[in-house]
């Protein structure tokens, strides 16, 4: 998506076709997700094993990997450390599969480059949507992929160009940093950034920038964003996503 703007907009059935693996060992939950992911239109490939995953990753190249984090033999975390290392793979979008009480374990995955995680248990629907999500931003659709472009949410207005940032029409006085910050999570609605991935992006991965600083700046971002504070939301134990509705 770049240069002209006059290019054709993508199908927007697109995402409904898309080929899914899905990597779970648990034989109940990978019947639920074949059935749920097959009735909306997906195309499914499923294995319970890291190293097939793989395998089937090279052939096949899926669309999109939703992969179980705990697996016998290679974990999921390996899994996703080998395909975001491969550049044959590496642009392909993994969502991760955990449990309650594994979020050190989604921080590290998000920092190897996974996009997105789902906690069991899990609705479908929610799932599913998710999935979708994913897979617009991944197509460019529902991103900002120029970054000079407008960003324009219901109470939100991002004008990158003059570095403003307007709520309900008025300009609200944010710093550099945390005109970046904000502009950073909403070309990317919905996918969670760990304290880490902003402080790469904020500082390029410079110095003397703790955690405690990211969580501060997140909350003077949020006062200056008044009634609208609640699109930067704080995901327990992993980091902050931009969410606008
Ligand atoms: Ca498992």
């Amino acid at each position: 998506m770049n240069a002209t703007k006059k290019a054709k907009p993508k199908a927007p059935d697109q995402d409904v076709k898309a080929r899914l693996l899905v990597v779970e060992d648990e034989q109940d939950l990978q019947d639920l997700l074949r059935y749920n992911l097959t009735r909306e239109g997906f195309g499914v490939t499923c294995t319970d094993r890291g190293e097939q995953a793989i395998r089937i990753v090279n052939d096949r190249q899926p669309d999109l990997i939703v992969l179980d984090l705990m697996l016998p033999g290679m974990d999921g975390l390996e899994v996703c450390r080998a395909l975001k290392s491969d550049k044959g793979t590496a642009h392909i979008p993994v969502v991760m599969l955990t449990a309650k009480g594994e979020e050190s374990d989604v921080v590290i995955g998000l920092e190897m480059g996974a996009d997105d995680y789902i906690t069991k248990p899990f609705s479908p629907r929610v799932l599913v949507a998710r999935l979708k999500a994913v897979l617009r931003r991944n197509a460019g659709n529902g991103t900002s992929e120029d970054d000079q472009e407008q960003i324009h949410h219901e109470r939100i207005q991002i004008i990158p160009d003059r570095h403003e940032v307007r709520v309900d029409g008025n300009k609200a006085d944010l710093t550099a940093t945390e005109f970046k910050l904000l502009h950073m999570m909403a070309r990317r609605p919905g996918r969670v950034f760990t304290r880490q991935q902003i402080i790469d992006a904020l500082h390029g991965g410079m110095a003397a920038v703790t955690d405690r600083s990211v969580d501060v700046q997140v909350l003077s971002l949020r006062r200056k964003l008044g009634e609208a504070s609640d699109v930067v939301q704080t995901v327990r134990g992993v980091g902050y996503r931009y969410e606008d509705g």
